[in-house]
């Protein structure tokens, strides 16, 4: 078996499933693959030195071989802060009013992504498997190329890949997609993301592209194609039976008292939807007076990436809409929405999101969303909760049977929490039933495995 070689911006140390300080199932995921074929992941330890080095630190945990590499202030502020948070991030959510270009955001992007590739390049073996993951990264197998590299290397974007007319407002667009031809696998969430990038290659590129998803360019090939993410769905319900969980679930129970619970659980950021979100509920109070007193809304959003400007004013919005709503409608004894700007870990989660009737995941555009998935994998069989989602997130291709709603719509959002706290046990039961059947099988070891299989082929 070929050894498996990740990439990514951030390395998460593996550490055994189950041990104490849990991560994400991708960390879990990728650290089992390593594991199964003696691999390595690579990337930026996460520190910043004076003057670049290039010294790669090599540990070994848990049977995972990490390597990671120091960056310099200059490159975390133009490729991280830069490039990365500031031009792509906000450019591929598909907010071109929030996305910035600078000439020192550009530059840094490709300094930092050659340092990448001449620090990874020599610890590469020929029968390597290369598999680079997110934004961050998109011409890293460019640059490896250029070096001599003849591996197999895949890429997965852990983000939507935008249409091609918001794309092509990107300076040097063109540059940038014709890096990532030089990969041999190019994998995304959902379908409508494939579809935008193979009607780039098509329009701009006026590249060879056939029906299977293989892109044909200047004589090389590459393959296009949907792989949606999941859960670690075991480890999650194993978490599920934990103290932790146990415990936030009552403490959610007993402090809402006979008040139905939507919840809503998001990083802060502008792509997740929160003012609309927090706009509409103030709409389904106002068309539901009575249901003030019988409602309550919890808003779990752990601030993220406070040094970009356009997360703080994100912040500051939502503190005044969180404010107003309660404001105009609490009485001594009761308030409409918590809101709470800190993060839980996903054992107590897990807790939460069962006490909850209804679960509330509107982003203006997401990859995939995993809590929508977790919220619906941590509901009781015998008495489910309602997945409210956007039909915006990569999640909403699969989770057909969630309510599913246009985010931007008050109207339609209200009253989808109407028909979603209202909804009969059976009618409950049964969606929960064909929803959790998509959640099971479609994991994050499968996507792990159809990605690896996919790109060995
Ligand atoms: N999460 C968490 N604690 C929190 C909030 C979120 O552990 O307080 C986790 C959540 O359980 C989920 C992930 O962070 O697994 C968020 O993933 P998602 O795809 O929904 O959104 P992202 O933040 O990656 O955009």
């Amino acid at each position: 078996m070929s050894r498996l070689i990740v990439v990514s911006n951030r390395v998460s140390v593996p550490k055994a499933r189950g041990a104490a300080g849990s991560q994400g199932g991708l960390a879990v995921a990728l650290g089992s693959a390593l594991r199964e074929r003696r691999g390595i992941w690579f990337g930026w330890s996460g520190k910043e030195t004076e003057t670049y080095t290039g010294d790669i630190n090599m540990q070994k945990n848990d049977g995972v071989t990490t390597a990671t590499i120091d960056l310099e202030a200059q490159d975390v502020d133009e490729y991280y802060n830069g490039y990365a948070n500031r031009t792509l991030w906000p450019l591929f959510h598909y907010r071109i009013d929030l996305a910035e270009y600078e000439t020192g955001f550009g530059k840094g992007y490709e300094r930092v992504n050659k340092r990448f590739a001449d620090s990874l390049g020599p610890l590469i073996e020929p029968e390597d498997m290369v598999w680079v993951h997110d934004y961050h990264l998109l011409p890293l197998g460019s640059r490896l190329r250029e070096r001599g590299n003849k591996n197999k290397i895949g890429f997965f974007l852990h983000i939507p890949w935008p249409p091609r007319n918001l794309l092509v407002a990107l300076p040097f667009h063109e540059r940038l997609v014709l890096t990532m031809l030089d990969y041999d696998l190019i994998g995304f969430q959902d379908e409508e993301s494939v579809d935008s990038f193979l009607g780039y290659c098509r329009k701009e590129l006026q590249a060879d592209v056939r029906e299977d998803g293989t892109v044909t360019y200047d004589g090389r090939s590459v393959k296009v194609a949907a792989f949606p993410i999941g859960l670690d769905y075991d480890e999650f319900l194993e978490g599920g039976q934990s103290g932790e969980a146990r415990q936030a679930e009552q403490r959610m129970r007993s402090s809402s008292r006979h008040r139905k619970v939507i919840i809503g659980v998001d990083r802060l950021d502008y792509s997740k939807g929160l003012p609309e979100r927090f706009d509409a509920l103030g709409r389904f109070f106002d068309t539901y007076p009575d249901r003030v007193a019988q409602t309550l809304y919890v808003q779990i959003a752990p601030p993220s990436r406070q040094d970009v400007v356009s997360y703080q004013r994100i912040r500051n919005t939502l503190e005044q809409k969180a404010g107003q709503i309660n404001g105009e409608r609490s009485e001594v004894d009761m308030v409409p929405i918590r809101y709470v700007n800190k993060g839980y870990p996903r054992q107590a989660l897990f807790g939460i999101y069962r006490s909850a009737h209804v679960g509330l995941v509107t982003p203006l555009r997401d990859g995939m969303n995993l809590v929508a998935k977790e919220y619906v994998a941590a509901q009781d069989p015998e008495d489910p909760g309602v997945l409210v989602l956007s039909r915006f997130a990569g999640a909403a291709e699969q989770l057909k049977d969630a309510l599913l709603v246009n985010p931007y719509s008050l109207e339609e959002t209200s009253e989808a929490i109407r028909t979603a706290l209202d909804m009969p046990l059976e009618e409950r039961k049964a969606r929960w039933e064909k929803l959790n059947e998509v959640i099971k099988t479609s994991t994050v070891e499968q996507w792990r495995s159809d990605f690896v299989e996919a790109l060995s082929a």
